[in-house]
């Protein structure tokens, strides 16, 4: 009897939390539509060689796609803009990036959560105005020490591209990850949750939203 009435206990506090789980999210595309996505997980040009998310969309904590975009009209500003790799993953999209590379200088452990599972982390590039890309010290998911922060071999150019990236991440508050030069976590990170709603799930929860207006 007393399973049953913590059963139901579970239930009734679990489902709002579920339901309210993504409320915090944008999708940022939707605050500002000429950004510049190249979701490498919605297509086989990433580390694992395969199509990881069922849809190409950057979904962020607001205050972090707010600071992103304050980036983005810095950049401009400055004759350039950003390319989008990545932001929110699901956690159960970290376990099979685990299952492939469990190793902490590149892959989050699932066990404690990225920061992207908390919709606070971004992983970017530089392009020209045009969304060309720019020379950058290594490839996107490049888990050698050329994509360290630190490592000397890389162009004049590349070091260039790289360090005016970080300053305009920096400005608005992003703090830059040491092995990876692509990889910003946002500021207060550690006060989101790990979620692990689906990337085409928030498609249809927003829409329901937009529907009550
Ligand atoms: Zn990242």
């Amino acid at each position: 009897m007393i399973h049953l009435v913590l059963f139901f206990f579970v239930l009734v506090i679990a489902l709002p939390l579920n339901a309210s789980e993504n409320r915090d999210f944008v999708d940022i595309s939707e605050l500002d539509g000429s950004l510049v996505l190249d979701i490498r997980y919605a297509t086989p040009r990433n580390f694992t060689g395969k199509v990881m998310y069922p849809v190409a969309r950057c979904l962020l904590r607001r205050d972090a796609a707010l600071r992103l975009i304050k980036v983005e009209q810095r950049l401009r500003a400055q004759g350039c803009r950003l390319i989008i790799f990545d932001g929110y993953r699901p956690l159960s999209v970290q376990k099979k990036f685990w299952n492939i590379l469990p190793d902490e200088r590149y892959v989050a452990d699932p066990a404690k959560g990225s920061r992207h599972n908390r919709g606070a982390a971004v992983d970017v590039t530089l392009a020209d105005l045009a969304g060309n890309p720019l020379a950058m010290p290594s490839d996107y998911d490049d888990f050698s020490e050329k994509a360290h922060r630190d490592y000397a071999g890389a162009s004049l150019e590349a070091k260039k591209n790289c360090a005016l990236l970080e300053a305009a991440m920096k400005a608005e508050g992003f703090d830059p990850f040491p092995t990876e030069w692509w990889h910003f976590d946002a500021p207060g990170w550690e006060r989101y949750p790990v979620s692990d709603f689906s990337l085409e799930e928030f498609t249809v929860v927003h829409g329901e939203k937009s529907e009550q207006k």
